[in-house]
């Protein structure tokens, strides 16, 4: 297990270094997590970032970071991002590349990284690509974390996030010990603003137009490795290291 960096250069941009250096493995993945909204894309991130040494590059994070941010320092762009990102909606193109482009040194990370939650649409897909090339690095695979709609609307309904560390749980299957407070930091767990049902429909419906075309982009260039999200987390896990193996 590796240590997680504080991921300082790619929530704040700009000049921000990371505290913690990660350890140049002997084989830095670099990946992109696909899968729609509640499949647990997050948790395996999380999960692979740890084993494998490589960066959590998530463009969600990158929002919500900027939302608690004091409103004062933000860019009216960001502004506008984090109203979409309340109502369940992409943010538009423009808007996410200039904030990836903006920390394209993260893709040169020397642990690696994994791209989760970006790209989402096929002209993401193709900014990347681009990126890649400009940073003189490859893709190692794609992998698609595939669950089916009902679990994922279950799954999304029920999450939980600490206000504090972030930490995820679901009221049925993964409870913390008590209601409304944080296993690991005692902070106030909360329902995510767009994971209430209003915005939760806007998000499945923005994942089966734009994003789901990934997969089929991804698979052409022999790059997919499509993963059940069904079980555990740490079951999935195992599936995601095979998958990578194949
Ligand atoms: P996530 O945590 O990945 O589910 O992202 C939360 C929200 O941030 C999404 O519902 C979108 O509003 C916004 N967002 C994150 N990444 C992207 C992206 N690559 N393209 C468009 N919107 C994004």
């Amino acid at each position: 297990m590796t240590a997680k960096t504080d991921r300082a250069a790619w929530l704040k941009g700009g000049t921000a270094e990371c505290s913690v250096e990660p350890a140049a493995p002997d084989r830095p993945y670099r990946l992109v997590l696909l899968g729609a909204p509640g499949v647990g894309k997050g948790t395996q991130a999380e999960l692979l970032s740890r084993n494998l040494g490589a960066c959590q590059l998530s463009t969600g994070d990158v929002f919500r970071a900027a939302k608690s941010s004091d409103a004062c320092e933000r860019s009216p762009k960001l502004n506008e991002a984090i109203e979409f990102m309340r109502r369940g909606a992409l943010v538009p193109d423009e808007t996410v590349l200039g904030i990836v482009r903006e920390r394209a040194r993260c893709l040169r990370c020397r642990g690696g990284f994994l791209l989760d939650g970006f790209p989402r649409t096929v002209a993401q897909a193709e900014a990347l690509s681009e990126l890649l090339r400009q940073e003189r690095v490859d893709l190692d695979a794609v992998l698609s974390y595939e669950l089916p709609i009902e679990r994922i609307i279950s799954r999304l309904g029920g999450r939980r996030t600490c206000e504090k560390c972030k930490a995820v749980f679901h009221v049925e299957s993964i409870p913390p010990k008590k209601e409304g407070v944080c296993d690991h930091c005692g902070g106030q767990l909360i329902q995510r603003e767009d994971d209430r049902p209003e915005s939760i429909r806007v998000r499945m419906e923005a994942y089966e137009r734009s994003t789901r075309p990934l997969a089929d982009y991804y698979a052409a260039q022999g790059l997919l490795r499509t993963v059940s999200a069904e079980g555990s987390p740490e079951a999935i896990f195992q599936r995601s290291l095979e998958a990578l193996n194949r």
